[in-house]
């Protein structure tokens, strides 16, 4: 990797995921048998776990909770490498939480408690971003609640730094001013058809959407397809990264694997199309491997990887 890569600050959500793996999900009123743990989650977290994986310096921006569950998730992101920044909490407030069920099949529910993420004072965030040196990588995801997404946008010019939006989970009503200081939006192919009303499901229509996303105002346009892969788009240029082709054991979290090796290798100073092998390699190897944070793959697992299958690409 680069000998010296650009700062990586990730502001986001981390949440304390209770999940329950189940033979088949209960209907409503019907008890089931099956199998807990909780685990650290958030789209934020996920993607600074994977980006700080890959040995990048990596600052997470986030507000947890002063009790036992934000401990526990604070210890779970600083064993992984991440910097935590945690924008300080009343006693009172509890941290973000989800009950998670997952059935054989993959299929799952997700009921999501918004805690302390949900009212970020932008007083705290003011402080926040005086960490942040001119010329740095932000990643912010579209958890946070609009007004900090607002504001944190409206600094990006006199912050100096380059600006990466992950639109997820979308929202109505981020202003167009808001969009205009977006570098790079990344959506999958959901919030691709959510945001522009195009149903995304192939290049075609990811072309589609991605024309409609940049007259939205952002300067680059990422579309994932799952495993047909992702799309960039620019005012110059569009091509398709194609996916690595593996077992996939669990996609979920695959957008945050991607997001989170797409800003590091960025950060590194790979040009774009380089930068969209990587993210799509940390998301294969990740869909390898079981869980969310725990799959996230080091840098030498994914050179391997890389070798393995792509040996021209470096
Ligand atoms: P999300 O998890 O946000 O829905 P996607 O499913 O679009 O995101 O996946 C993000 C990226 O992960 C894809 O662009 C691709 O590179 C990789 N990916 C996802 N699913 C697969 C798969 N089954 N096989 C290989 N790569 C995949």
């Amino acid at each position: 990797m680069n000998a010296d890569p650009r700062p990586l600050i990730f502001f986001g959500t981390t949440s304390l995921d209770l999940c329950i793996s189940v033979e088949r999900l209960p209907r409503p009123g019907q008890l089931v048998l099956g199998t807990f743990a909780h685990h650290a989650g958030g789209k934020g977290a996920n993607q600074a776990v994977a980006a700080a994986s890959l040995g990048v310096t990596t600052l997470f921006c986030t507000r947890l909770s002063a009790d036992s569950a934000g401990e526990f998730l604070r210890r779970s992101l600083e064993a992984k490498g991440v910097i935590v920044h945690s924008i300080e909490t009343a006693e009172s407030e509890k941290n973000d939480a989800a009950v998670v069920a997952v059935d054989a099949s993959g299929s799952n529910f997700i009921i999501m408690d918004r805690g302390a993420n949900g009212n970020i004072p932008i007083e705290s965030l003011h402080l926040a971003l005086l960490r942040i040196p001119q010329g740095a990588i932000v990643v912010i995801e579209m958890g946070l609640p609009l007004p900090a997404i607002e504001y944190l946008f409206s600094q990006k010019q006199q912050c100096g730094f380059e600006l990466v939006f992950n639109p997820a989970p979308v929202k109505e009503g981020l202003s167009r001013r808001a969009w205009q200081a977006v570098d790079i939006v990344t959506a999958n192919e959901t919030e691709a058809s959510q945001l522009t009303g195009i149903g995304v499901h192939d290049v075609e229509t990811a072309a589609w959407a991605g024309k409609v996303l940049l007259e939205m105002g952002p300067r680059a346009v990422v579309i994932t397809l799952g495993s047909k892969g992702a799309y960039y788009c620019d005012a110059r240029e569009a091509f398709m990264t194609p996916a690595f082709p593996v077992v996939a054991i669990d996609t979920t979290g695959a957008g945050d694997a991607f997001n989170g090796g797409l800003a590091a290798s960025i950060a590194q100073g790979l040009p774009i199309q380089k930068a969209m092998v990587c993210a799509s390699a940390v998301a294969a190897h990740f869909l390898t491997c079981r869980g969310a944070q725990v799959a996230m793959p080091t840098a030498a697992a994914v050179n391997d990887f890389l070798n393995l299958v792509h040996p021209s690409i470096f």
